[in-house]
């Protein structure tokens, strides 16, 4: 439920309504949007009187939400959410445009440094790299765990970029403290024990869609977190499963206006992923970049043929610095008429 509060109106008022909800058991959101207070109301919300809340005098209108996610919704907050990563230089979302790039799992000291660099002078603001690697078959690499994060922490410090690495289950999360953004993977957006453990952290979430995820689950997989305390949540985009096979997901890039409208979230987008092919992801990154996406996530390796893990999908520096360049002019033009993206 979403009360417009009027102008001028009295904190002290304010303070004794959102004070009478909770105890009703519900939980308020304040926003502030033009001027004007939006008061969220989320719970069991039929024991709130509707008659008695409207005729209020700082009240302006009530209306109910009709969707299921709440805090998420534009309803809730009609501007962009931008969301700060590491010391809060690098910003995505609210017209930020961030580039994510690294390999797909950290192998050496050497591989990642040498690959952080690469990235870094080719515009990348953040550094990815999988420690815990959640593989469809137990006999390949599963990442090299509590090392993988410390590799990337050294990374980190040698040339100042910020991380993200992804957490697979709630018992890891103590190794994450000096990670300054944690993926939530496609396999695991509905693992709620650990969206419910995440929320509680205050550090920046990026949410992956499911395979086979609608867009509303996987807002409502957002929710848990947000609902949880954790607001600073990204989502990722990074392809179905469907009928097709010469493509190792279907990159729905709909889900990308279609969430602008639904949500304030910031959206990325990971056409590494959503391919499987190398020769893919530039074309992918640059209509991605086109409709409107706040970010890119991208698989960077340094030698390709012997990656331990998506290598047919992972670009070499050389082709990322070029791809980043395309992804800059097409964001100028982007920028230059946001009408594009309307
Ligand atoms: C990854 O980013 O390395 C990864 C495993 O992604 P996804 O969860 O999208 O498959
Ligand atoms: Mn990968």
């Amino acid at each position: 439920m979403i009360a417009m509060i009027k102008p001028d109106t009295d904190p002290a008022q304010l303070h004794s309504l959102t004070g009478w909800l909770q105890n009703l058991g519900l939980k308020t959101y304040l926003t502030q949007e033009a001027g004007h207070t939006i008061l969220g109301i989320v719970g069991n919300t039929d024991a709130v009187d509707m008659t008695m809340l409207t005729g209020l005098s700082m009240v302006e209108s009530v209306r109910r939400v009709s969707e299921p996610f709440k805090l998420c919704s534009r309803g809730f907050q009609p501007a962009d959410t931008a969301i700060s990563v590491g010391d809060g230089e690098v910003k995505v979302g609210g017209g930020h445009f961030c580039l994510i790039a690294g390999p797909c799992s950290v192998e050496t000291h050497e591989q990642i440094i040498a690959v952080a660099k690469a990235v870094k002078s080719a515009g990348a603001q953040i550094l990815r790299g999988g420690a815990f690697k959640p593989r469809t078959s137990p006999y390949e690499f599963q990442g090299l765990g509590a090392l993988g994060i410390e590799m990337l922490l050294e990374a980190k410090r040698e040339t100042g970029l910020p991380i993200i690495t992804e957490a697979m289950n709630p018992a890891q999360l103590p190794l994450f403290e000096q990670v300054d953004m944690i993926q939530i993977g496609a396999r695991n957006m509905q693992n709620y024990d650990l969206l419910k453990e995440v929320g509680r952290l205050k550090k920046p979430i990026l949410l992956k869609r499911g395979l086979c995820a609608t867009m509303k689950e996987w807002l409502m997989s957002a929710e848990y977190i947000m609902s949880g305390g954790n607001e600073a949540v990204i989502l990722c985009e990074r392809g179905i499963r469907t009928y097709e096979t010469y493509t190792r997901n279907t990159l729905d890039l709909s889900a990308v206006p279609m969430l602008k409208q639904l949500s304030h979230l910031p959206i990325v987008v990971d056409p590494s992923h959503a391919t499987g092919q190398s020769h893919l992801v530039g074309p992918m990154a640059l209509a991605a970049t086109a409709c409107g996406a706040d970010g890119l996530m991208i698989e960077v390796h340094n030698d390709p043929p012997h990656a331990l893990c998506d290598g047919a999908q992972s670009l070499t520096p050389e082709e990322f610095y070029h791809v980043a360049e395309k992804i800059r002019q097409v964001r100028a033009v982007v920028t230059m008429n946001s009408a594009v993206t309307k």
